[in-house]
């Protein structure tokens, strides 16, 4: 425990002084303060101030289960009892890491019987990178190296991470990308595919795979990566005809398909992973988050049996791997948060219950004045805020008016992401119905002030 009798001014002077947080612009942080996030319980947190707030983004799109869940406690303090470290390395293993590769294998599809674990979902998609270039080296086909990805897609942050991500503003830092992966433009309906039938667009948007392929020639390409559904690029659920069509296009040249399943894995979309929701077989499978609720930091990649294969029979050692692959803590963890998933019966609890009243729900927030486009899948959900309802038109960018909205949001007790125009959430799944409709009566509230406060600002 750390000391709590600071005030938040206190907090946020050390905050300021001392701590460089993630993706934050450091002078503007500093003059507006951070907010102090001092305890948590079910969906709710609280902060310094003592405020109670609803957070409909579980965390980081991780705490699946809900704060507070005594059984993953629980095990994290057993474990760290009994054994709180040892690596994987040198001809070892320890039982929570065997178990955990055993129960993946289970509640994944069925080409999954091998798992390589990570510390993060970042790390996971560098390993995929590695072990992708490696089978097809492996196979005598060293020349195909380069994996295409989107535009507007999240893989992570470090070098690979970054790269495979289509973030421009990150790619605008420190050289990026990595020589041998490229983009193509993302299934995005909204931005891209107005004016058309949504299943025609899906269609066109998985042909510009193909076009890619064949400008890169398909000797050369050796994956192709995407999330089922895109998550920090603003929750854009892709029309049903794209995954499909992607599996064809991707087979035909015989490409490997990634599916980074980081926020999309352990129950978000209806299904254990999203990949199902979508319907297509990858043979790779990031995760991260959803593995252990966010509880304690664990990821990894799932190795279909195409690469397994290849790499058991034919690869000699594969040189990667990372001092906590396999920590028997986080794997402990892992192992109580997906029995609890289990037992609770969440998965199909998303599919057949929350999931439809989330889109219900959404559906009636679509009617309202400022939202252009209301889109769900499973627990995640979004609303794309626009200027005119009958023409779709968007605001300018630079009025940031997703982030006028997530102040309201901040300032009525709701943790609601903006995404440029476009506010998003991922709440945890054990949320009861009428939670579901208390966090859409805020979201409902914050869409009536936002919209007030741009009318006020003559935006209108
Ligand atoms: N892939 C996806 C789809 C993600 O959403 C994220 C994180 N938001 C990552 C990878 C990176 O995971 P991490 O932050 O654990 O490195």
């Amino acid at each position: 425990m750390t000391e709590t009798t600071r005030s938040t001014a206190q907090w946020q002077a050390a905050d300021a002084a001392h701590y460089l947080h993630p993706f934050t612009d450091y002078k503007s942080l500093a003059a507006k303060g951070s907010r102090i996030i001092t305890k948590a319980d079910n969906i709710y947190l609280w902060d310094s101030e003592g405020n109670k707030i609803l957070d409909a983004m579980s965390g980081l799109w991780c705490v699946n289960v809900g704060y507070g869940r005594q059984e993953l406690i629980d095990a994290a303090t057993a474990q760290l009892k009994q054994l709180p470290f040892y690596n994987s390395f040198f001809q070892t293993a320890t039982p929570p890491a065997i178990e955990l590769a055993e129960l993946l294998a289970q509640v994944t599809p069925p080409q999954f019987k091998h798992v390589f674990f990570s510390g993060s979902g970042s790390e996971g998609n560098d390993t995929v990178v590695r072990m992708v270039r490696r089978y097809w080296d492996v196979l005598g086909q060293p020349e195909r190296t380069v994996i295409i990805s989107r535009h507007n897609a999240y893989h992570g942050s470090t070098m690979a991470g970054a790269s495979l991500g289509g973030m421009s503003g990150m790619h605008a830092q420190g050289g990026l990308p990595i020589p041998g992966i490229t983009h193509i433009e993302q299934p995005f309906w909204f931005e891209n595919g107005q004016g058309m039938n949504r299943e025609e667009f899906g269609i066109r948007a998985a042909d510009w795979l193909e076009s890619k392929i064949l400008e890169v020639g398909a000797d050369k390409v050796a994956a192709f990566i995407g999330e089922p559904v895109q998550g920090a690029g603003g929750v854009i659920v892709p029309p049903s005809s794209y995954w499909p069509a992607i599996q064809r296009i991707c087979d035909k040249h015989g490409i490997l398909v990634v599916s980074d399943e980081v926020i999309t894995g352990f129950g978000r979309t209806g299904r254990w992973f999203g990949c199902e929701t979508m319907g297509f077989k990858p043979d790779l499978m990031t995760f991260a988050k959803g593995v252990t609720s966010g509880y304690i930091p664990l990821g990894g990649v799932m190795v279909g049996d195409r690469i397994a294969k290849v790499l058991i029979e034919q690869g000699g050692e594969f040189n990667h791997g990372y001092t906590y692959s396999g920590h028997p803590v986080a794997c402990a963890v892992a192992l109580a948060n997906i029995r609890l998933i289990q037992r609770e019966g969440l998965v199909d609890r998303v599919r057949t219950e929350l999931g439809p009243h989330l889109a219900a729900r959404f559906a009636e927030l679509g009617e309202h004045p400022l939202v252009g486009e209301a889109q769900t899948c499973g627990m995640m959900g979004a609303l794309q805020l626009v200027k005119d309802k009958s023409a779709n038109r968007v605001f300018d960018s630079a009025l940031e008016v997703g982030m006028v909205c997530r102040g309201h949001c901040f300032g009525n007790g709701l943790i609601m992401r903006a995404v440029g125009d476009r506010m998003i959430v991922a709440p945890p799944l054990v949320m009861t119905i009428a939670q579901v409709d208390e966090m859409v009566a805020l979201i409902r509230k914050c869409l009536d002030l936002t919209l007030a406060d741009v009318r006020q600002r003559g935006w209108l």
